[in-house]
């Protein structure tokens, strides 16, 4: 069809005329992003904009680094991933070294959703099974096995009718909300645990279960202190394997530890990680053992052309360089930590605040209308994202009820930058919601 653009026409019109639908935009009048550095945004007329939540950009955007790596790599080569060239052997190794034992073999896609979705695949094959459990409220990706292990119902509550029976969910395991809140939280493990015993009692034993290692889209708080050791034994215990989504919370944004998991002393299976990895390049991957890796080279099925390109490996050795050369994961850790104390500081002045979750620069900053009864701001929280935006900072809420702001700016953001979000939120909230 044509979808040539006429004089009158803004970008915002021709991309909502092109484009489909779900291919969402963030605001309702978004402003016109001409270039990224660092941790802003700068529109169109120049205006720089405070980016509170680019995990893509987890190094910055524009990183100079990165730049010159790119246009060198493109002058040079860039094919597809079954020639022999250099950066895939150094960056496949470099990931490998990233992950614990037994995990040292790496497999490398283009997206999150490519990565889950294999990890998921890999489960099946090792195991010969078609069951798998995640938890609710989930994001893993939209491709067909990641989407289907996705149960959040906030971008659109009629996906989950098309949920395939394979999929079995445990509960949310939210601390500050739902079924067990507060020290009554210790109960979500052995109770997931318990519902896994009961799918393999009844023949169903799961290939695996899937979930990220840190409650990420659902709220941007620890899962229960011991979770995933109840739910990762569980699933073993029946033969089947333990997959991390670390696609959002891993690669150094929870400051204290690189992945996500090692907050919950546990090791995976599998490991399913993108985002961060080519700071907006696609580049995703999945680390396994080599036991499971060669379970599927006998009865699975895999190729990437551009997993694994030139191009991604040496951008994923780049990020990995700067990450450790600029110490982000400390930085993370150091800026996160003023972040979130200043927060709560704010939390103890504006009654809307109910809760600050998170760790490093992965925060969450639940909104509430009742602070007992925790009925979710959703709406206050979309007007106070439009408000934000007027002055110059860009924050979006998350989880099922959309009133949990997601504070994952690029992780080279500095204090004084901290402090300015904390101060523009200071003075929205002061306006009276
Ligand atoms: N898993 C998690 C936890 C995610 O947050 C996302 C993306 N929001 C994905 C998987 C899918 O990644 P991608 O968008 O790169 O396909």
């Amino acid at each position: 069809g044509h979808t040539g653009s006429s004089a009158a026409e803004s970008v915002l019109e021709q991309r909502e005329r092109a484009l489909a639908e779900v291919q969402e935009h963030y605001y309702r009048e978004p402003p016109r992003i001409e270039r990224g550095w660092r941790h802003f945004l700068i529109t169109e007329e120049g205006r720089p904009l405070l980016d509170m939540i680019n995990n893509v950009a987890v190094v910055g955007h524009s990183h100079p680094h990165i730049a010159r790596t790119a246009e060198r790599q493109l002058r040079l080569l860039n094919t597809n991933s079954r020639f022999n060239y250099e950066a895939i052997a150094s960056f496949g190794a470099r990931l490998a070294d990233l992950a614990p034992d037994p995990l040292d073999t790496v497999f490398l896609v283009n997206s999150g959703s490519e990565a889950t979705d294999l990890a998921i695949r890999l489960a099946l094959v090792a195991t010969g099974r078609s069951d798998m459990v995640a938890m609710s409220e989930a994001y893993h990706g939209w491709t067909y096995a990641s989407d289907a292990v996705s149960t959040s119902v906030a971008d659109n509550p009629n996906a989950l009718q098309s949920r395939p029976s394979w999929v079995h969910t445990v509960a949310a395991p939210n601390p500050y909300r739902g079924q067990h809140r507060g020290s009554d939280a210790s109960r979500y493990g052995p109770e997931a645990a318990a519902a896994i015993d009961k799918l393999a009692a009844s023949g169903q034993a799961p290939a695996g279960f899937i979930g990220e290692t840190y409650y990420g889209n659902a709220g941007g708080m620890p899962l229960p202190e011991g979770y995933l050791a109840a739910v990762y034994a569980a699933v073993r215990r029946h033969g089947g394997l333990a997959i991390a989504d670390e696609i959002q919370v891993g690669y150094g944004r929870l400051g204290h530890w690189f992945w996500g998991f090692e907050q919950q002393a546990v090791v995976p299976d599998i490991i399913a990680v993108a985002k961060a990895v080519g700071n907006g390049v696609p580049v995703g991957a999945v680390i396994t053992s080599r036991a499971v890796a060669d379970k599927y080279r006998d009865a699975g099925y895999f190729f990437s052309s551009t997993g694994g390109s030139p191009l991604s490996s040496r951008i994923g050795l780049a990020v990995l360089d700067i990450i450790r050369d600029e110490d982000l994961q400390g930085n993370a850790r150091d800026v996160g930590g003023h972040l979130k104390a200043r927060l709560e500081e704010l939390a103890q002045r504006h009654e809307i605040i109910g809760a600050v979750h998170g760790h490093g620069l992965y925060l969450g900053v639940e909104l509430v209308r009742d602070r007992t009864t925790l009925e979710p701001a959703s709406s206050e929280a979309n007007a106070i994202c439009d408000r934000m935006l007027d002055l110059g900072v860009v924050i979006q809420p998350t989880s099922d009820r959309m009133n949990v702001f997601k504070v994952k700016p690029p992780l080279c953001i500095d204090r004084s930058a901290a402090d300015f979000f904390v101060d523009t939120l200071d003075r929205v909230l002061s306006e009276g919601w």
